[in-house]
């Protein structure tokens, strides 16, 4: 189902109003977790100023330690809700157990699968429960096949409304948080039909990675920018270090629209 063969034309993934896909770009930026409603929604509006057209935030957090902030939970969720009714801008965040998936059905405008779901297969066939359209992000060590085999998982269990997401791979490199493959831009669109949007905050896990990656991302054919931004990274409940303040990403979006027209 996700094979460009057997659907040689783009695949254009329409959230809540957004369209993704062939020339539409998704500019998603913001916090990596909800930390209060002041914060999200000042951060939403400078976005949107910007040019963003999705908010990002996490409620449910995947962290390495359980010792570290987990995210708000629903209480979370409630905030990313409050935040585009103020601002109108759909919102993306982290479905990471099927328990919460009518919650998310009922509220969320694109749920994101994250790296270390994406081959929680029990998961991913839960996920033709709702026709919200998936952010699926890539393993950290998966193959472009294995990657596009877990669309096909949620393809083939009712819903076809899938977007990859690039956020780079574990490679020897440690002076990086991850590896970003660019190649996979060029690959993917090859492969399949579906949207691939890149997110360059958590591949490089600096925020000065950020901007250059992410106009390689554009100028390689990306569909997509997931960023993060914070306005307070020194005191980020979680990666601060990769996040942009609003001047940086206001300055970047503006560099982005640039390259997308000679694309
Ligand atoms: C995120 O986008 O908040 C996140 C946790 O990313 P990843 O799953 O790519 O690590
Ligand atoms: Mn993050």
């Amino acid at each position: 189902l996700a094979n460009r063969a057997f659907h040689p034309e783009d695949t254009i993934v329409d959230v809540s109003g957004v369209k993704v896909g062939g020339e539409h770009l998704a500019l998603i930026a913001g916090p990596c977790s909800v930390e209060s409603e002041e914060q999200v929604i000042e951060i939403a509006k400078a976005a949107k100023a910007s040019g963003a057209n999705m908010l990002r935030g996490g409620a449910f957090k995947p962290r390495t330690s359980p010792y570290a902030f987990q995210g708000m939970g629903l209480e979370g969720l409630e905030i990313l809700v409050r935040a585009k009714e103020e601002t109108g801008l759909p919102i993306v965040t982290e479905l990471m157990s099927a328990e919460y998936l009518d919650v998310f059905d009922e509220k969320v405008d694109l749920i994101q699968i994250g790296a270390r779901n994406m081959q929680n297969f029990d998961l991913l066939k839960q996920l033709g429960n709702t026709k919200r359209p998936i952010l699926l992000k890539r393993g950290l060590n998966a193959t472009y096949e294995e990657w596009i085999m877990s669309a096909e998982y949620i393809m083939a269990s009712g819903n076809p409304n899938v977007i990859l997401c690039e956020r780079g791979v574990r490679t020897f490199e440690s002076y990086t948080r991850n590896t970003l493959d660019l190649q996979a831009i060029p690959v993917i669109k090859k492969k399949s039909h579906l949207p691939i949007i890149v997110d360059p905050s958590h591949a490089g896990g600096k925020w000065w990675l950020v901007e250059p990656m992410a106009k390689a991302s554009i100028a390689a054919g990306a569909d997509g920018l997931m960023i993060e931004v914070h306005n307070n990274p020194e005191a980020a409940l979680c990666d601060g270090g990769q996040s942009l303040k609003p001047e940086k990403y206001d300055k970047l979006l503006t560099e982005i629209t640039q390259i997308a027209k000679v694309v």
